[in-house]
């Protein structure tokens, strides 16, 4: 469903109203107008006249109270799926920049001492190549697959996300006394590999792909804006040191 025919949902609702309102407001006034005309001379009419006056709106209001509470439900319904749609990366299904920012600036408004945030940029590595010579069609399928593995290779509860182009993001949250877990570089190390070693198979050929990772530590009250940048210059470091590696932002 798209913008045009939530415009025809208001436009209906509205229609609707006025022609209830309209419309009973006309039949009581032309049945009391001829209760009036004709009521002296016959009362039976006056009574029947009065009887269509209410009968009328009565017998009105029903179907069109219906109608409306059924154009009120699909822009409801509209709503949620114009509110999906706007969070969510058309190409892959992962959430977009838009949902990844408003996600990421809660979190890190939300003072929760109970959870370490790490935060990393993925840029997939030489992708260009792939576009010049498998062709873009195959590219759109080498990114659903780079997010693909992503996602699955995150660690439980983390978020993977497209920022755009071949950009991803993820965010790990993890307890602040990791104290024998992993620590969050291998983690991202592990999801690293994995999209190393599992090449994507097209009926031209492999597309082998790899990633570049820069990973930031958000500082206490740190804006998102500044995260960003720190995890960019990170993620540069990592393609000057020759790509395919996760570096940590200072
Ligand atoms: P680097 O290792 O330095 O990141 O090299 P790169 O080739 O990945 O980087 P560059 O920024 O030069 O190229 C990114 C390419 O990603 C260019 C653009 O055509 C391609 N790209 C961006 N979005 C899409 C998309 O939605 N589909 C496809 N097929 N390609 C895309
Ligand atoms: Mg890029
Ligand atoms: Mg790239």
């Amino acid at each position: 469903m798209n913008g045009l025919s939530e415009a025809n949902t208001i436009r209906r609702l509205v229609l609707t109203g006025l022609l209830v309102v309209g419309g009973s407001v006309i039949a009581s006034v032309v049945c009391t107008q001829i209760s009036f005309m004709d009521g002296s001379a016959n009362p039976i009419f006056y009574r029947d006249a009065m009887f269509f006056a209410v009968l009328i709106p009565l017998l009105i209001a029903p179907v069109a109270y219906g109608y409306i509470a059924w154009l009120t439900w699909r822009l409801h319904h509209t709503y949620a799926e114009l509110e999906v749609m706007a969070h969510t990366d058309a190409l892959t299904g992962l959430p977009n920049r838009r949902a990844f920012v408003e996600d990421m600036e809660g979190r890190l408004r939300r003072v929760d001492e109970n959870v370490v945030l790490v935060f990393a940029m993925v840029d997939l590595d030489h992708f260009k190549r792939i576009n010049d010579s498998m062709g873009h069609a195959t590219g759109d399928l080498a990114l659903r697959h780079a997010a693909e593995v992503l996602r699955d290779s995150a660690p439980a509860g983390s978020v993977v996300a497209r920022l755009g182009g071949e950009e991803f993001a993820v965010l790990l949250a993890q307890a602040p006394d990791n104290a024998g877990g992993t620590e969050p570089d291998t983690r991202l190390d592990v999801m690293r590999q994995r999209l190393a070693d599992l090449p994507l198979i097209v009926p031209g050929g492999i597309v082998r792909m790899t990633a570049s990772f820069g990973m930031a530590v958000p500082l206490p009250g740190e804006a998102l804006d500044s995260l960003l940048r720190r995890a960019d210059s990170a993620l540069y470091r990592a393609k000057a040191d020759g790509r395919n590696r996760v570096a940590r932002a200072a």
